[in-house]
C-alpha cells in the first residue's frame, strides 16, 4: 500500500510541479510578446508621423531608440537600416508585414530565428510617399525562457517531490499503523476509523459463525460416536446375548454412515467458506443433471411412495458441475424425505432472458413460519418429531444457498405447514463469477 501511495503522490506531484512550470513560462511569454509588440506598434506610428513631415528625417538624425529601424521603398529595396549594412540586404518585397502594410497601411508579424530561443516582431506603417518604415525587435520565445531554467526547473521539481513523499511517508504510517494493531479476535473493541466499522461488523459476524460452527461440529460428531461407542462396549463386555449381536453391528454400521455423511457436509461447507471448492465453470444441461438427480434418488422414491412429475425444457447453461449437483440434489431429496406417503413432488426448468428458472414442490409437511427463515442455518432442522426419525445432517439447504450464491443466484423458499414447500432457484445463464 505504501508503495502504491508513493507512486501516485510522485506522478501526482511531477505531473503538477510540470504543469505550473511551463504554465508560468508561457504566461510570461505570452505578456512578454504583447508588451513588446504594443511598444513597437507606438514607435513605428510615431517615427512614421516624424517621416511624413520630414523624409529625410532618418538620415539627417541620429536616432536613440534600441528596436531595429528599417526603410523600404515601395518596390521593397531596403534605403536605411540602423543596424545592418543595406548592401548586404535582399529586397524585402517577400516579408509579409510589408506586402500587408502596402496593401492596409499598417501590419505587424513574428518570425522565429535562427534559434528555438529567439524570435523577432516586426511592426510595418506605410508612408505617405509609399515608402515603407519598419521597427523589429528580437526577444525569448517560450523556449527560450524555459531552457536557461531548465536545471532549476528540474531542482524544484525534484525537491517538491521528495518534501511530498516525506509527507505521505509519515502520513501513511500514521494511518496504517491503527490497522496493523487491530484486535482481529475481537474486532468490535477496535476503535478506528468509522470507514472500517462495516468491515469489523463482518469481522465479528465472522468470528461469531466460525465459533459456533466448531461447537456444532463437535457436539454432532460426538452423537453417534457415542452410540458406536456405547454398542460396541456391550458387544466387548460379551453383555448382550448372541442374537442380539447382529443388531447391534447394524446400529454401529447405521451411525457410521450418519457420521460418514455428517462429516461430507461439513467437508463440504468448509470448502464452499474456503472458496477452495471446484471453481471450473462448464455448460451443463440442467435437464440431464436433473434427471441423474432423480436416478440416483430412485429407490428412496419407491421406498416413499412417492409420485414425481417433471416439466424440463432442454436449457443449459455455465456452471460448477459437482456444486451445482449438490444444490439441487439437497432440495429434491428434502422434498422426497420431507412428504407424505404417496405424496407427490413437481420439478419445472425453464429458461427466459437469460435466467434459468427451476421450481421444486413437494405435497410434504410443510415448515411452520417460524422456522422458515432459519432453514438456511449450519445444522438446523425443524423441531418437529417426524424428524426424529427423517435422517439428515442439517447442513444440506446452507451447502445449496452457498453453491447458489456462488453462481450469483437466488432462491427463495414458500411453506404452508401439512401442505408443502415450494424452492425457487434463478441463476444467470452465463458465468459473471467472482
Ligand atoms: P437436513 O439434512 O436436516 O435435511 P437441510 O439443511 O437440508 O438439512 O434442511 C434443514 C431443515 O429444513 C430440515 O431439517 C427440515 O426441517 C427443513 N426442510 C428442508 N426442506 C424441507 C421440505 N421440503 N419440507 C419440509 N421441511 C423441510
Amino acid at each position: 500500500m505504501q508503495k502504491r501511495i508513493f507512486k501516485t503522490i510522485a506522478t501526482l506531484t511531477t505531473t503538477v510541479s510540470l504543469i505550473v512550470f511551463f504554465a508560468s513560462a508561457y504566461i510570461i511569454f505570452y505578456k512578454v510578446s504583447q508588451s513588446i509588440m504594443a511598444t513597437l506598434k507606438e514607435e513605428t506610428i510615431l517615427l512614421s508621423n516624424i517621416l511624413n513631415e520630414d523624409s529625410e528625417y532618418l538620415f539627417n538624425n541620429k536616432i536613440l531608440i534600441d528596436s531595429r529601424i528599417t526603410l523600404i521603398a515601395y518596390d521593397g529595396k531596403v534605403l536605411f537600416d540602423n543596424k545592418v549594412d543595406i548592401e548586404t540586404l535582399d529586397n524585402h518585397d517577400d516579408r509579409p508585414e510589408f506586402i500587408n502594410a502596402i496593401n492596409y497601411g499598417q501590419s505587424k508579424s513574428i518570425r522565429k530565428s535562427d534559434s528555438i530561443k529567439t524570435q523577432s516582431y516586426y511592426y510595418a506603417v506605410k508612408l505617405n510617399n509609399g515608402n515603407v518604415i519598419r521597427l523589429s525587435q528580437e526577444s525569448s520565445t517560450v523556449w527560450g525562457i524555459i531552457i536557461p531554467q531548465i536545471n532549476l526547473i528540474i531542482a524544484a521539481t525534484i525537491l517538491i517531490v521528495l518534501i511530498s513523499l516525506f509527507i505521505a511517508n509519515i502520513q501513511t504510517k500514521k494511518i496504517v499503523e491503527p490497522i496493523n494493531n487491530l484486535d482481529l479476535e475481537n474486532p468490535l473493541s477496535n476503535k478506528v476509523y468509522p470507514e472500517l466499522n462495516d468491515l469489523l461488523i463482518s469481522l465479528e459476524e465472522n468470528n461469531k459463525i466460525k465459533r459456533e460452527f466448531s461447537a456444532n461440529v463437535s457436539h454432532e460428531l460426538k452423537t453417534p460416536l457415542t452410540s458406536i461407542s456405547g454398542y460396541a462396549e456391550i458387544m466387548a463386555n460379551e453383555i448382550s446375548r448372541a442374537e442380539d449381536q447382529k443388531a447391534f453391528s447394524q446400529k454401529i454400521y447405521d451411525e457410521s454412515q450418519k457420521l460418514i455423511n455428517k462429516i461430507n457436509d461439513i467437508i463440504k461447507v468448509s470448502k464452499l467458506d474456503e472458496k477452495k471448492a471446484e471453481q471450473e465453470f462448464t455448460l451443463i444441461n440442467y435437464k440431464i443433471l436433473i434427471e441423474e438427480i432423480l436416478n440416483t434418488l430412485n429407490p428412496m422414491i419407491q421406498k416413499n411412495n412417492i409420485y414425481v412429475e417433471t416439466d424440463l425444457q432442454n436449457v443449459s447453461g455455465e456452471a460448477i458441475r459437482s456444486i451445482m449437483y449438490d444444490c439441487l440434489f439437497n432440495i429434491i431429496q428434502n422434498g422426497i424425505k420431507y412428504n407424505k406417503r404417496y405424496g407427490s413432488i413437481y420439478i419445472s426448468l425453464n429458461e427466459f432472458n437469460n435466467n434459468i428458472y427451476i421450481t421444486i414442490k413437494d405435497t410434504g409437511i410443510g415448515i411452520s413460519q417460524e422456522d422458515l427463515p432459519r432453514i438456511y442455518e449450519r445444522f438446523f432442522r425443524a423441531d418437529r418429531s417426524c424428524n426424529q426419525t427423517i435422517e439428515g445432517t442439517g447442513l444440506g439447504l446452507a451447502i445449496t444457498k452457498h453453491g447458489i450464491a456462488r453462481h450469483k443466484g437466488t432462491i427463495s423458499t414458500y411453506s404452508k405447514i401439512n401442505e408443502g414447500t415450494i424452492f425457487e432457484i434463478i441463476l444467470p445463464q452465463k458465468k459473471t463469477l467472482i
